[in-house]
């Protein structure tokens, strides 16, 4: 059998990046479609000790897929649905080769129509079931549609709906992964514990992998800071998080919730930032059930305006009220039209407490409208990335730096608080959206030159150990990647990084796979 890792010329340039718009280097590449290929893959790396970095859809902005060497590793064309279950309480599971796209998933479910070649008959029954029975979906939603169900599952990806529905760990019931030296693992939620810290893991061959897990304890925030780690875990946990570090994900479970009746959207301006703090504290205590509460910053609306009026792609965005600093974004989900009508109601209710304004309200109640909704929470950080790709041409060590943090529910004021010091005193451009029901907003410094680049990681620095005492987690959604890795350092410290690198060391002890991705290899 010959290699499957060929030379990576300048075909495959697309592949040395990923949304963070940092370039990387790598020797070959590999476009495995099988897990025995994987497998073959990895173990060739291995064998010849070669960096390997894996990639799904490299929609990543922690340049976590950004190969520092070696083996490019790319899961994009293992993209099947491999079988279906039916689960106990009436939902469907699909089980998921790690380059299935979000977007196509949502063609399938939505469609019910799936490849089903080469299916076993149990999944085929599971299937027959899943299309006679109701509507359903896949919740975690990263905004960005390109990414990959592998991907995701090494981010702990989250996204808009999260604040109701939870990450995507929340929605993995199984997964299948292969490690650097071509030993298979297969782990089912619920089947395989922690005892306390230390653990036992069997791999397919019948050998074992004993380890211990680092003792820190997690913040309680939404958070993918480093491995998931907590006394007795579930050991599946271990891998929905670990950024493309301990193993290759070949496949995902992925469970499908049923689909409200009624999705509806609000998005409400205010003409001061503080109205709209308001506004989300009282959403998140008087309405239940919101689906997702989504913050936008005065600069955040000014990048749109700007869009929609010089950019014909930007076109169709809704219009921005004149004066408008700031917006709140909530989407509610229902089953029932009279409990939806109330939630809306106590909604505008707590909108005109908080100071906004009917007229400058937006309210979404068919597909088309939430669509547009959705089209304008995208087009924040898709016109920020243009806006950051154009200054890179001019100073080519220009990244974007945004933010990832979040904290306790009683900290969301202070943070705030915090990001519009630290930004007036170095007079830094920024636009800051993100998931403020987690308070978990995204401040986007957008450097103009390499000092501002400079003085912005310094702030960003700042607030890492700030938030860190707050309670909070410096990354919550977008994973460490090599972008934060010097946060995670500031959260956990030195002493819980080596514990890091000592469990990596169980599954990967050359510690080929992922290097620099949570923390750099010296000291390995
Ligand atoms: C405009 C925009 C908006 C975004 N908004 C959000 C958001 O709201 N919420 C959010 O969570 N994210 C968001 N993201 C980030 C990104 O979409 C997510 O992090 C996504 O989960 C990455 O998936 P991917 O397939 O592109 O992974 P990649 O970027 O290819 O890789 C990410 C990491 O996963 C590892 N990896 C990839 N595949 C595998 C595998 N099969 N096995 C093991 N490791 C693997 C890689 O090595 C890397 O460390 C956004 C990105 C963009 C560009």
């Amino acid at each position: 059998m010959g290699s499957l890792l060929r030379e990576l010329t300048g075909e495959y340039e697309a592949y040395l990046r990923d949304e963070s718009h940092t370039v990387g280097r790598a020797d070959w590449i590999a476009f495995p479609r099988t897990e025995e290929e994987v497998a073959r893959v990895l173990r060739e790396a291995w064998e010849r000790d070669i960096p390997v970095t894996l990639q799904g859809g490299r929609t990543g902005i922690s340049a976590g897929c950004v190969p520092h060497g070696g083996v490019v590793v790319s899961l994009s064309r293992m993209t099947r649905a491999e079988g279906c279950r039916a689960l106990d309480d009436g939902r469907f599971s699909f089980l998921l080769q790690p380059g299935v796209v979000l977007s196509e998933l949502g063609k399938w479910v939505e469609s019910k129509r799936f490849d089903t070649r080469g299916w076993d008959g149990e999944s085929l029954a599971a299937y027959g079931g899943f299309c006679r029975a109701g509507e359903f979906f896949f919740s975690p939603d990263p905004t960005e549609r390109s990414a990959c169900i592998g991907g995701m599952a090494a981010c702990n990806a989250s996204g808009a709906r999260s604040y109701c529905y939870g990450p995507v760990r929340d929605h993995i019931l199984s997964l299948r992964a292969v490690l650097m030296d071509g030993r298979t693992v297969a782990l089912r939620r619920g089947e395989r514990f922690a005892r306390g810290l230390d653990f036992e893991l069997p791999c397919e061959d019948g050998s074992v992998l004993r380890g211990r897990l680092p003792g820190y304890a997690m913040p309680a925030t939404k958070n993918t800071s480093g491995y998931y780690c907590a006394p007795d875990m579930d050991l599946m946990d271990l891998f929905i998080g670990s950024d493309g570090t301990l193993a290759a994900l070949t496949q995902v479970e992925a469970a499908l919730l049923p689909l409200p009746a009624f999705q509806w959207c609000v998005n409400a301006y205010f003409m001061e930032e503080g109205q709209a703090i308001a506004f989300v504290k009282a959403v998140r205590d008087s309405v239940p059930k919101a689906a997702a509460i989504e913050y936008f910053d005065g600069d955040a609306l000014n990048i749109l305006r700007r869009q929609r009026a010089e950019n014909p792609a930007f076109a169709a965005l809704p219009p921005v009220p004149d004066g408008a600093a700031a917006a709140v974004c909530v989407e509610l989900h229902d089953d029932d039209r009279a409990s939806i009508q109330e939630r809306l109601f106590r909604l505008g209710e707590q909108l005109t407490a908080a100071g906004g304004r009917e007229e400058n309200t937006q309210v979404a109640r068919t597909a088309a409208d939430v669509a547009a909704l959705k089209f304008f929470r995208h087009a924040v950080p898709e016109s920020v990335n243009m806006l950051i790709a154009q200054r890179k041409k001019l100073d080519p060590v220009i990244t974007k730096l945004g933010t990832d943090m979040a904290v306790p529910d009683d900290r969301l004021e202070e943070v705030v608080a915090l990001y519009r010091r630290g930004l007036a005193e170095t007079g830094l451009q920024s636009a800051v959206w993100g998931h403020a029901g987690n308070n978990h907003l995204h401040v986007n410094i957008l450097p103009r030159n390499g000092d501002d680049y400079r003085r912005g990681k310094a702030l960003y620095a700042d607030w890492a150990r700030a938030v860190t005492g707050m309670g909070g987690a410096v990354s919550s959604e977008h994973a460490v990647g090599k972008a934060k890795a010097d946060f995670l350092e500031i959260m956990y410290g030195p002493e819980h990084i080596a514990g890091m690198r000592a469990l990596k060391r169980v599954f990967d002890p050359k510690g080929l796979l992922g290097q620099d991705n949570l923390f750099t290899k010296e000291g390995n």
